[in-house]
């Protein structure tokens, strides 16, 4: 095992000493899809000390043109992403200790899951968790690396708490909304060179090797060959109201939604209320004895009421796949399991 890590202490920037710092730091993945697993995989074969993987949903087959760490097995057994990635780096990599979390990422539990990292990683493909990130890392002073990818282009920027604008600062730089992963599609390559580009800067962040880190947001095209980076200088004076005025809207349980439609899926997601003892056990014996097409694992249990499947995991949280629309998410879910 001594030399395992030979080439990348080889490479002088990094040398022992940075490894020895990568080997006593702590990352944490927001979603483990397209970027996600490819920026998993990097920082576990670089020997980061730990890493926790956080994400809200199960393999589907269209997943493996472009995810890595899942197989066709996972699909079949309807494996949670977090779960089936951690065993898969687990069996990379050994020594560096996964934790993988279901669930999605809200103001109520977004504080306790992502501070106490040295970086977190930007694995989402949508804006009202990117803005909890962002709340999170501004308030908690950590470092955190936007990475967006669509069609045949990606996106990358990394925040540091007062040395660099944070994203609400940015936001009105970023490319408006309108094509999604439904509308365009995703090449592979894509998605492999955003998160490529993203542990890059995560390795500088966690061996020190500040003056390295890009300062601006990167931009670029691989089928049309363009790329270019716009300058994003920090001045204090900016009237921000996140990072200039501490104001943290994304981490007030008020404020935080109960349902979200999920990017290009014909999905909603439903967590039930706060105050709720949600019982998994009883409800999905409900089911069993009502006849429905059901399906459990380990984690979850999925059921199948044409023209909808549902997936429910034990916390309460479903996913409707099926419909785009909320009312109609939302009368399946109190119809069939409460709330
Ligand atoms: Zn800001």
């Amino acid at each position: 095992m001594e030399d395992r890590y030979v080439r990348l202490s080889r490479f002088r920037p990094i040398g022992t000493q940075g490894l020895k710092q990568i080997q006593n730091k702590s990352a944490v993945i927001v979603g483990m899809g397209a970027l996600g697993t490819v920026l998993a995989e990097q920082l576990v074969r670089s020997g980061i000390g730990e890493i926790t993987i956080i994400d809200r949903d199960i393999i589907e087959l269209s997943n493996l043109q472009r995810q890595t760490l899942y197989s066709e097995d996972d699909v079949r057994h309807q494996w949670p992403k977090a779960q089936a990635a951690k065993k898969r780096l687990q069996a990379i990599n050994h020594d560096v200790k996964v934790t993988a979390v279901t669930t999605d990422i809200n103001a109520s539990n977004a504080e306790a899951l992502l501070s106490g990292h040295d970086v977190i990683l930007d694995g989402t493909d949508n804006f009202e968790t990117r803005f909890i990130i962002n709340d999170v890392a501004v308030k908690h002073g950590i470092p955190w690396i936007y990475g967006a990818a669509t069609g045949s282009y990606g996106l990358v920027y990394t925040y540091i708490p007062e040395e660099t604008p944070c994203l609400s600062c940015i936001y009105r730089y970023l490319p408006a909304g309108g094509e999604t992963c439904e509308t365009v599609g995703i090449i592979a390559p894509a998605s492999h060179l955003t998160a490529s580009l993203q542990c890059a800067e995560a390795l500088k962040l966690l061996t020190d090797n500040r003056d390295a880190v890009r300062k601006g947001l990167f931009y670029f095209d691989i089928w049309t060959n363009d790329f270019s980076q716009i300058a994003m200088p920090y001045s204090p004076d900016r009237e921000c109201p996140t990072c200039q005025h501490r104001q943290f809207p994304y981490l007030e349980v008020e404020f935080s939604t109960k349902t979200t439609v999920l990017c290009g899926r014909e999905t909603v997601q439903i967590r039930p209320a706060k105050d709720t003892d949600f019982d998994y056990q009883s409800t999905v014996q409900r089911f069993q004895k009502a006849e429905f097409d059901v399906k459990s694992n380990d984690f979850l249990t999925q059921l199948v009421i044409p023209p909808y499947r549902v997936v429910l995991f034990k916390d309460g949280r479903a996913l409707i796949h099926g419909t785009n629309h909320i009312d109609e998410a939302k009368r399946l879910y109190q119809n069939y399991i409460g709330g």
